[in-house]
């Protein structure tokens, strides 16, 4: 990727009103926007110390008072000079600091910063791999304490390091092959003699082990996507609300219209759940009325949702039983999601709460309003997206990771049969042996920035907020 070095500026914090806002300038020479507007040059202003000064336009009159900081590269956020501009944190003040600061760089190309080119620089600049930029981004939008958490872990570089070792395992193996390549009277002996197999399986225990965490952390990132289907009057809402209220959950119901899709996302046993509530999908209003063009939109969207859910929760009244409405829903359910068939309302039906594995899905009767069985659905629902509670540390990993990890699981999968005590080792399978593990060690590679391509870094980072 060719770094555009051309100085970039932005508002560093939070839109809207705080107590302090800043404004953050990253390039190569920052010295006359320095002189421009803090009346200081580079022996005036000491690196890394801040230093409280007025804010000057270019007719001399103060903006605003407040600190300013500069960062000699390469010891800075992005590896380049670094201008911060710390003053009051109202709108208007940050926006006349911005546009100083535009006016005072234009000699030295001053432009604007793109959605997360700060950190994009960090990363060019070698300041950060690619996994600890995507913690960046994670900590800022982390919603629960253990995200942040883990995202801090992996900002810190714990996440980087076990991939780290794993890349220098999968190498030092490969070179072992190689050298043998090139000897090829030793060849004969190679597996047994360096204990090829042994280290093989040794890495792929711990791939294994990197993955599982990753996988939890992934959920922990992105909670689980679960939707609730049913005809009118089940008990979706009730049940939903008996989830939310009986764990120490933070429910944020984000709505985008009223007739567009919601979601709540709650916690079971720290793990976070996006339920999807149909309650929007309808063939026809309660006066009898069809739904309309929005409302139709609006319901087509819900069933895109629906497509990509993790789970489906198909609710039923056990007291009435199966009815053809339930089949019309059932129908148009997707292949390939679990579907948890909860028959609801048992207090009346006399069912007991039970869990049923059928063929055609699991079914789980329960009471929402009698809170009978809550239970069973959620260890249900934390067996299906296999939420380890015991484990401690979960690398927040994004799906990008997981699709990396699990290419290189089976890129060592294939190893290990090249490698295999049938597969006598011939020169043919040792060339393949060592190939595989190029490949599983360029897979590995992309998630911390090796191998990656411009276009998957450039999606990356505008994904970032501006001035990050
Ligand atoms: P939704 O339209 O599917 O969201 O259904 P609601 O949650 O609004 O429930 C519809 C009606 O069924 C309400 O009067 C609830 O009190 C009632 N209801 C919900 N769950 C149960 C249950 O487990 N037992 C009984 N007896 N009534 C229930």
């Amino acid at each position: 990727m060719t770094l555009d070095t051309s100085p970039i500026a932005a508002i560093a914090t939070a839109p809207g009103r705080g107590g302090i806002g800043v404004v953050r300038i990253s390039g190569k020479n920052l010295w006359p926007v320095v002189q421009a507007i803090c009346g200081k040059d580079e022996h005036s202003l000491t690196p890394r110390q801040a230093t409280y000064l007025p804010f000057k336009r270019a007719d001399g009159r103060a903006i605003d008072q407040g600190l300013a900081i500069y960062f000699k590269a390469p010891h800075s956020y992005t590896g380049e000079d670094v201008l911060e501009l710390q003053g009051h944190g109202g709108p208007v003040v940050m926006q006349m600091l911005l546009a100083r600061c535009l006016e005072a760089g234009v000699d030295i190309g001053l432009r604007l910063a793109e959605p997360g080119e700060f950190t994009q620089r960090a990363f060019l600049n070698d300041k950060l791999d690619l996994a600890q930029a995507e913690a960046v981004a994670d900590l800022i939008e982390a919603s629960t304490e253990a995200a942040a958490k883990s995202a801090s872990e992996s900002l810190s570089g714990a996440f980087s390091k076990v991939i780290h070792d794993l890349v220098n395992k999968v190498t030092n193996l490969r070179m072992l092959v190689e050298a043998t390549l090139d000897f090829p009277e030793e060849e004969i002996d190679f597996l047994e003699q360096s204990d090829a197999r042994g280290q093989l399986a040794a890495i792929r225990a711990t791939l294994d082990d990197v993955f599982m965490h990753a996988s939890q952390g992934a959920l922990l990132r992105d909670g689980l996507n679960v939707v609730l289907a049913g005809k009118p009057n089940v008990g979706k809402s009730s049940l939903l609300n008996v989830l939310a209220g009986s764990d120490v959950a933070i429910v944020t119901p984000i709505a985008g219209t009223t007739r567009d899709k919601v979601t709540e996302t709650i916690q079971i046993e720290g793990m976070p759940l996006n339920i999807i509530d149909t309650a929007g999908i309808r063939e026809a209003g309660e006066d009898g009325s069809g739904p309309d063009e929005v409302e139709r939109i609006g319901i087509e969207r819900t069933w895109g949702e629906v497509s990509k859910a993790d789970v489906i929760l198909h609710m039923l009244d056990a007291d009435r039983g199966p009815t053809l409405e339930d089949e019309k829903i059932t129908e148009r359910f997707p292949d390939g999601i679990p579907v948890i068939r909860i028959w609801n309302k048992i207090d009346r039906s006399g069912h007991k709460p039970a869990v049923d594995q059928m063929s055609d899905a699991t079914h789980i009767y329960l009471s929402a309003t009698d809170h009978l069985g809550i239970d069973l659905l959620r260890g249900e629902l934390l067996r299906i997206a296999g939420w380890q509670q015991t484990v401690e540390s979960r690398y927040l990993a994004r799906e990008r990771h997981l699709i990396a990890l699990k290419a290189a699981r089976e890129y060592l999968e294939s190893a290990a049969a090249h490698a295999s005590v049938d597969n006598q080792s011939s020169d043919q399978s040792l060339d393949l042996f060592a190939e595989e593990l190029r490949l599983a060690q360029e897979r590995l590679s992309s998630i911390t920035g090796k191998f990656t391509p411009d276009d998957l870094l450039g999606v990356i980072f505008s994904r970032f907020c501006i001035g990050k």
